[in-house]
């Protein structure tokens, strides 16, 4: 089994790393998905974030504590994802630090009773490739490491005592003076840190080094877009000399910040633009997604590969997000039911052996899934358009960047290939 190289060498944006971020100010990149700081004051310590499992938040405290004995204060939740939240009650040691959250906190989490948690529960297992075989199969996550603990929902969470309701409020964390500063982006409940003694910003997930996930393959609601660029914008005018962020390298230096700022802002801004200016055009998001590309200027910027996010994803997301599901043709209001639609194309092709034939020696592996796709739709040669539809999605993952639509694909293929004998 290959990958995609450029992203094998992403790996190198969460090397598993406990370090000086500046005096007093800790980093632990590449334990978890996500990362962890600590601030050190003169008597007590301040943790942001806690990351997804209790496994890797205990990693974490035995470096802490290999260097510092001073308990845990605090601890903020820069938003809700579960990848930020579970290892509260290992940092906490058997103590109760004040946990501190915005009072949007969980907002972004679908509901516990009558929505799809199942569907969501699968397609997450999926995205982050929990069942794949690592390093074969799951290189990485895209935001993370692709060996981690991983455990079950939620194992170390403590609830916030402490929520933010003000637009921005000045605290003070383990004795310094902090801001705690709303700010959506990947989620609306996101609150962002700003040491304005040290120019350090702790950004939660409104920035990485990768494409932003305006949309996550395991389905998330609309992420506001517009307020995700306001958000960038806000942490721009602050002028941060330290970027510290939920996930991959903290960044050093006033202008490498500045120009990761403002290219996340401008590509999320061009989303939005364009994609608005073609549904007026009316086209439709099958078309947009498939025509729009980023800007010359922005595509190329390192910070900007799809190992996460995926611009094409984002304008679907867009067009959704405002519009809904309806793309504007009239022929969508009613579609032939899958089926229906499958058997009278496979006729019209000369039926399933031939269709059969045609998917199994199509060079392009979108399309032998697609023609796959209607013989399962049609229950027409099932397993040999199940072993085809399998091929397919491997070839499809090893030229995959995104990390989440590779483990999605390799994943289906398990999935798949349960069934087929
Ligand atoms: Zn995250």
């Amino acid at each position: 089994m290959t990958a995609h190289p450029d992203l094998v060498a992403h790996a190198g944006q969460f090397p598993k790393r406990f370090a000086d971020l500046a005096p007093g100010i800790w980093s632990a990149v590449g334990f978890a998905a996500s990362n962890v700081y600590v601030i050190e004051g003169p008597d007590s310590l301040a943790v942001i974030d806690t990351t997804e499992s209790t496994g890797a938040a205990q990693a974490i405290l035995a470096e802490l504590r290999a260097r510092t004995a001073k308990p845990v204060g605090q601890i903020v939740y820069t938003h809700s994802h579960r990848d930020h939240i579970s290892g509260a009650a290992v940092f906490a040691e058997g103590g109760a630090p004040e946990i501190i959250a915005s009072h949007r906190f969980a907002s972004d989490i679908v509901g516990d009773r009558g929505g799809p948690q199942k569907a969501l529960r699968d397609r997450t297992r999926r995205q982050f490739g929990f069942g794949l075989d690592f390093p074969g199969e799951r290189v990485n996550l895209g935001c993370g490491p692709g060996d981690r603990p991983v455990e079950g929902m939620g194992a170390g969470h403590l609830p916030p005592t402490r929520w933010i309701t003000e637009d921005r409020v000045q605290a003070s964390l383990a004795g310094r003076t902090a801001d705690l500063i709303h700010a959506p982006g990947e989620t609306p409940d996101h609150l962002i840190v700003w040491l304005p003694d040290r120019r350090i910003l702790f950004s939660g997930d409104n920035f990485y080094h990768a494409f932003p996930n305006l949309y996550a393959i395991r389905g998330t609601p609309y992420r506001d877009f517009a307020a995700w660029a306001d958000t960038l914008d806000r942490m721009l005018r602050m002028a941060p000399e330290v970027l510290a962020p939920g996930h991959t390298l903290p960044i050093v230096g006033a202008a490498a910040i500045a120009e990761r700022l403002t290219d996340y802002r401008d590509a999320i801004r061009f989303v939005v633009e364009a994609t608005a200016a073609g549904l007026n055009a009316g086209r439709t998001p099958d078309e947009l997604a498939a025509e729009l590309r980023l800007p010359g200027r922005l595509a190329g910027k390192p910070w900007l590969q799809e190992f996460y996010g995926r611009f094409a994803w984002s304008v679907r997301a867009y067009a959704a997000g405002t519009l809904g599901w309806f793309d504007g043709n009239p022929t969508d209001l009613g579609r032939l039911p899958p089926a229906e639609e499958a058997r009278k194309v496979i006729a019209l092709a000369g039926g399933g052996d031939a269709v059969l034939a045609a998917a199994e020696a199509a060079d392009d592996p979108q399309w032998a899934m697609e023609l796959a796709d209607r013989l399962i739709a049609a229950q027409d040669q099932v397993q040999a358009a199940l072993r085809v539809k399998v091929r397919a999605l491997r070839i499809r993952a090893e030229a995959e960047v995104n990390a989440t639509a590779r483990n999605y694909y390799l994943s289906c293929a398990r999935e798949l290939e349960a069934e087929t004998p």
